[in-house]
């Protein structure tokens, strides 16, 4: 489960699962790292914030651009999602290529994305919340998701599985990988929290740690809980233990810098 992930520079540094490289898969779990961004957007940053202080456009299209083209592609085949801390996720074909990067993005909340298209790359971003890639091996069908607490409470990552099946996948050729998110060493929650994971399922008392009357969460292990239940092999799933609060010269964090901050993306295409 918990696996050691690589860390890599190819024009920018970026993180890999062990597992996927193994099966060949194309992906990458960005760092702040190999970008045109500056400030506090230094220096690969992928959205243009939603606080006092804003990256350009055309900063965040070139780190898409530089990204893209560590696979060989544009960012022209980028299709990213819009995320609002939806369950919502959506089937995309080549016509959803350049979505959110020079085309329109989604007119409603969107936080993960499924295709069976080559050289269609998937973009979700995090800054602290779980990124989540899904690979059927067999069938080459790619997923990315983007699961915050919100989007774990709600099974998001067990909504892109269904999504997946319904185009032919099959759970025992599903491998996934859990990226760097904000651990369990950092991730304090209030009891509201705790409370509505408990009342949807007892099971998730386990990513749950108590420590000097304050209480950790492991969203890490959540949706770790959320992949063995949707009937994912435990051997198909390797996580990172990598936490982007702890570890601030390689990521963005929320929680530690607010909403004047960058923010990574997670990518993942068929070749
Ligand atoms: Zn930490």
């Amino acid at each position: 489960m918990k696996e050691c992930f690589i860390k890599q520079t190819v024009k920018i540094t970026y993180y890999t699962s062990p597992l996927f490289n193994s099966y060949g898969v194309s992906h990458m779990f960005t760092t702040k790292h190999g970008g045109v961004s500056s400030g506090e957007f230094e220096s690969l940053n992928f959205a243009v914030g939603a606080g006092e202080k804003r990256d350009t456009t055309e900063n965040v299209i070139k780190n898409h651009a530089i990204a893209a083209g560590v696979f060989g592609l544009s960012e022209n085949d980028i299709c990213r999602s819009y995320q609002n801390h939806s369950v919502n996720v959506e089937v995309v074909g080549n016509e959803y290529k350049g979505t959110g990067v020079y085309k329109d993005p989604f007119p409603y909340g969107v936080d993960g994305l499924v295709t069976t298209e080559k050289n269609l790359i998937l973009s979700i971003r995090t800054a602290d919340c779980v990124p989540v890639l899904l690979y059927d091996f067999r069938n080459k069908i790619s997923s990315a998701v983007h699961a915050g607490w919100r989007g774990t409470l709600g099974r998001i990552t067990s909504n892109a599985i269904k999504k997946m099946k319904s185009l032919g996948a099959k759970t025992e050729n599903i491998i996934a990988a859990i990226g760097p998110c904000v651990g369990v060493c950092c991730y304090e929650v209030g009891e509201e929290v705790f409370k509505l994971f408990i009342e949807s399922d007892n099971d998730f008392n386990s990513c749950f740690i108590n420590k000097d009357s304050k209480l950790f969460f492991d969203l890490t292990k959540a949706n770790e809980l959320i992949l063995i239940k949707s009937s994912i092999k435990k051997e198909n799933i390797s996580s990172s233990s990598l936490c982007t609060y702890c570890n601030e010269n390689d990521f963005f964090s929320h929680r530690r810098n607010g909403s004047n901050r960058g923010t990574m993306s997670a990518f993942i295409v068929n070749k």
